[in-house]
């Protein structure tokens, strides 16, 4: 882990050691279908389950609730809330199928036994645990999963979706891969909104009381403002051992999440599943150059290190800023490939009050000053009443110490002037932006592409209207 502090070394090692300067590979040939061919391979050696001695279940006042795809023994006592769990996991496979493009009707047999636990000693004497190691919350084997019964419903089905995830993924695939995609992927996956008993699989929560028991995203809200942030290197070293506490489920699901809603990433870290043999670094390698792979094929102007320095720096960008309702799309961040130098004496931007970081098109260079002013009135916020802002923001509401609405600036270096930097810099990298307001004179310690953005919640963008024009001059 680095500390994030606002202290400029700490980003630039982020920055500079961020990841894979030297682990490029080329990517392989990978399809769904060899997936599957390997996954029935393997299936071939898996020992024979251990059965299950049902009278000695029965008599231990364990109930068996069956459906398409789950039998499901517990010693929880009848409701509805339990009863209809294994008919919610069956709505689980159809949308795995589709999620990992397999033909559902390789999956029409697969079925899971699983354990929902409140009392341990009633499965241990009918010997419904033997094969567990150590229950924390759960447990896959095979097509066996475990889940001690939590507090809350929510987090009742998540377990139990999050365990069937791992047993659909070793059934399909024959492997899970390294924990940050095992656990990534479960966590991703097994989020969930249950609405009129439809569940919306791979759920992102509007707000901290939609999920009960759940609490991913202040996990890793709570490691932040320790100072605590993981760099997706860190997020890829994360062993088995880390997930004896909750904040490595937290990291892992917000990097499957940040992948799953960028148009980008997306692809790559389905596709990975496709190929999970191999030590974890071999996966990391295989998702960079999956990713490296279709960014060229969309945009070959863009070499595989700058590929992966824009995974870093939307990464940190999303990561800083996550929240519950965060709005993918209108964070989403391009890049400019001709970004040149300021050469006119007065230019000119528009900067949208909706989105976040924009690139200006312009790239700033490293010991030349710029002035920085800032115009224009913009709407932030639409209820209670219409709340307008100028570039100067307004000190009625903070987001990040700053009053919303202030126009921001932040530099993202160039490749070769990440050795550059030091501590010191200013405003380098969208965690640590600069404050324009109505203006600034600013002497860039560094050369990069400019971009700006106006200071407000990642949450509450959609109802944010109008323009700030920023006008930089060369003195
Ligand atoms: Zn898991």
């Amino acid at each position: 882990m680095i500390m994030l502090k606002n202290q400029f070394l700490f980003l630039i090692i982020f920055l500079y050691f961020g990841i894979f300067r030297e682990t490029i590979i080329l990517a392989e040939e990978i399809s769904s279908s060899a997936a599957e061919h390997s996954g029935r391979e393997i299936r071939k050696h898996w020992s024979t389950e251990i059965p299950l001695d049902e009278s000695a279940i029965k008599q231990s006042g364990i109930r068996r609730l069956e459906s398409k795809h789950l039998i499901l023994y517990t010693d929880l006592a009848g409701s509805k809330q339990v009863d209809e769990l294994p008919k919610l996991f069956d709505q689980l496979i159809p949308f795995l199928c589709n999620y990992f493009e397999l033909n559902p009707q390789n999956y029409e047999t697969f079925k899971v036994e699983g354990f929902l636990i409140n009392d341990f000693e009633k499965f241990k004497s009918s010997g419904a645990v033997r094969q567990v190691p150590n229950l924390r919350n759960g447990y896959a084997l095979r097509c066996r999963i475990w889940v001690r019964n939590p507090d809350s419903e929510y987090y009742r089905r998540h377990l139990l979706l999050h365990e069937g995830v791992h047993a659909f993924m070793g059934y399909a695939f024959g492997f899970w891969g390294p924990p940050w995609y095992r656990e990534g992927t479960a966590e991703l996956l097994g989020t969930h909104r249950l609405e009129n008993e439809s569940l919306t699989l791979g759920y992102f929560p509007k707000s901290r009381y939609e999920l009960s028991g759940w609490g991913r995203i202040d996990l890793v809200r709570g490691d932040l403002t320790k100072n605590h942030l993981r760099t997706i290197k860190e997020v890829f070293e994360l062993e088995s051992e880390d997930y004896d506490e909750n904040r490595a489920y937290g990291w892992s699901w917000a990097f499957a999440v940040f992948c799953e809603n960028h148009p980008r990433y997306r692809t790559a870290f389905r596709q990975i599943a496709w190929k999970l043999n191999g030590v974890p670094a071999d996966i990391a390698k295989r998702f960079l150059a999956l990713l490296i792979k279709k960014v060229q094929n969309e945009q070959p102007e863009w070499n595989p290190q700058e590929i992966i320095d824009h995974l870093d720096n939307d990464w940190l960008d999303f990561i800083t800023n996550l929240d519950y309702d965060y709005d993918f799309e209108r964070t989403r961040i391009d890049y400019n490939k001709n970004a040149l130098p300021i050469s006119l004496p007065e230019t000119q931007f528009q900067i949208r009050a909706d989105k976040g970081w924009q690139s200006s098109g312009v790239r700033l260079e490293r010991g030349k000053t710029y002035c920085f002013t800032a115009s224009g009135r913009f709407q932030l916020a639409e209820k209670p009443k219409i709340w307008y802002s100028e570039p100067n923001g307004v000190t009625l509401r903070y987001y990040r110490g700053t009053p919303i609405g202030t126009l921001l600036a932040t530099l993202i270096p160039d490749q070769e002037e990440y050795f550059l930097a030091k501590e010191g810099t200013s405003g380098i990298g969208f965690a640590i932006p600069q404050k324009i307001g109505l203006g600034k004179i600013w002497t860039a310690d560094i050369s990069g592409e400019l971009f700006f953005r106006v200071n407000d919640f990642p949450s509450e963008l959609s109802d944010n209207i109008g323009d700030v024009t920023v006008k930089i001059t060369l003195p």
